[in-house]
């Protein structure tokens, strides 16, 4: 990796912590990734990308603000990234999968609070993430209570912008978030400095459709059996996908893709044909945040789906491409998000059809519902899960976890009588 502590010092980390987060990095990913046996060739891009986390992506936001340009972070799939795009600006996701500056969080923070909240707030304060740092403003949701009042405090430390998400699905709820994404737009091209056209809002729904596209169609090759890809690879990718720049992004996937259509034609996968097949579910799995998948695919099964924000969630819909004018690109986008199911929503039936079809389509053996710890929304909504799910007969597991390493032997045992049930149905 080329020297970046210049640049690190320039955006004011407290590079002793940061320097402890790099160091862990690499063992983890050795360990999680390198270990994995007949990996795609395609994932040698992705494994460059997180060598270089906090390194070349992170020069080209410096580089992309040199030149007049602004980063602006998100923490939730409900901000559209369409509409920052088209004024010009770089969207990042803002990560928070990993355990850091909780003593400085936790002087904010109640303690019992959901681990991603801690994490982003720990991110911040620590000073520890370039992206956070390289971001003139956040954005903001009302989706979690935890994460409403969180952005509150946040607001002290940089500006943060809050959509008001709303809670239900109804004609007068859809007028809300059409208003909030016209808020939206009129902030970002307030803080870009550029007027979003017709021209530039067609194109930047364009790129993010072909991005979301090259993740179906990675999404739609996990089908086969044997699965020419593990689900720890395509969670990564999902990660990536978050922050990565855009078209290279998207070109990359598209040649992976096109090298797991030769394995299929093969017969090549990761896994010997016939071994279980599970769809994660659950809170988003921010990177590093590769735990409960590492655990799963290193029991013996494969992960075919993410019913998740990091995976589904964030491609599963697209924009429509035909419309004309800016008001008309911007209700279109706020349709496309507002199918977007989150358990902040009541009732949110829309994420239990689509465990169950998901369940039938990749001809899953079961499901995993993994739920951070304190995440009211989807801990509750685990009980709507087991229902639908029992309805149809599909097993699950429903799992609760943090961003300790404490409960990998455990989980590991529950993972491993899951799968050992599965084996005697
Ligand atoms: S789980 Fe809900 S709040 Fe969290 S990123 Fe997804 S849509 Fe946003
Ligand atoms: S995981 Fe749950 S509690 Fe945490 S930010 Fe997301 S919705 Fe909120």
């Amino acid at each position: 990796m080329a020297d970046y502590r210049k640049m690190w010092e320039s955006l004011g980390l407290d590079l002793e912590s940061h320097d402890q987060l790099m160091n862990v990095l690499p063992t983890t990913y050795g360990s999680v990734y390198m270990s994995q046996e007949n990996r795609p060739e395609g994932m040698e891009y992705f494994d460059f990308v997180v060598s270089e986390v906090h390194g070349q992506r992170i020069q080209e936001l410096q580089d992309h603000k040199a030149a007049g340009g602004k980063v602006i972070g998100a923490f939730c799939v409900y901000v559209p990234e369409e509409i920052v795009r088209a004024a010009g600006g770089i969207q990042v996701g803002l990560c928070s999968g990993v355990e850091i500056g909780t003593a400085q969080a936790e002087k904010v923070l109640p303690r019992n609070i959901c681990p991603l909240i801690k994490s982003f707030m720990g991110f911040k304060l620590g000073k520890v993430c370039p992206y956070f740092e390289s971001c003139n403003m956040v954005v903001g949701e009302t989706t979690c209570d935890g994460k409403k009042k969180a952005f509150e405090i946040l607001n002290d430390f940089v500006p943060v912008h809050v959509m008001e998400t709303p809670q239900m699905k109804r004609e007068k709820d859809k007028a809300l978030w059409l208003s909030e994404v016209q808020d939206f737009l009129a902030t970002v091209e307030e803080y870009t400095g550029n007027k979003v056209t017709a021209e530039s809002l067609r194109q930047a729904i364009k790129d993010t459709n072909a991005k979301r596209r090259a993740l179906l169609r990675l999404n739609e090759l996990r089908r086969h059996d044997p699965a020419p890809i593990s689900g720890k690879d395509c969670l990564l990718i999902e990660q990536i996908s978050m922050y990565d720049d855009v078209p290279r992004f998207t070109a990359q996937v598209n040649a992976l893709c096109d090298e797991l259509e030769v394995r299929v034609k093969e017969g090549k996968g990761v896994a010997v044909t016939g071994a279980p097949r599970l769809i994660l579910s659950g809170t988003p799995m921010a990177l590093p945040n590769w735990k409960v998948p590492h655990v799963i695919e290193t029991s013996g099964a494969v992960i075919v789906a993410e019913e998740m924000c990091t995976g589904l969630r964030y491609f599963e819909n697209l924009v429509p491409e035909e419309e004309e004018t800016v008001e008309q690109m911007v209700e279109a986008i706020a349709g496309r998000y507002l199918d977007i199911n989150c358990a902040c929503f009541t009732p949110n039936d829309g994420r239990m059809e689509k465990i169950v079809s998901l369940a039938g389509e990749m001809k899953a053996d079961g499901v995993i519902n993994c739920t951070l710890a304190f995440c009211d929304p989807y801990l509750v909504e685990a009980n709507r899960v087991t229902k639908a799910l029992q309805e149809h007969n599909i097993p699950l597991l429903n799992l609760e976890t943090d961003y300790g390493q404490e409960d990998s032997a455990q989980i590991k045992t529950r993972v491993e009588a899951f799968l050992e049930m599965l084996g005697n149905r």
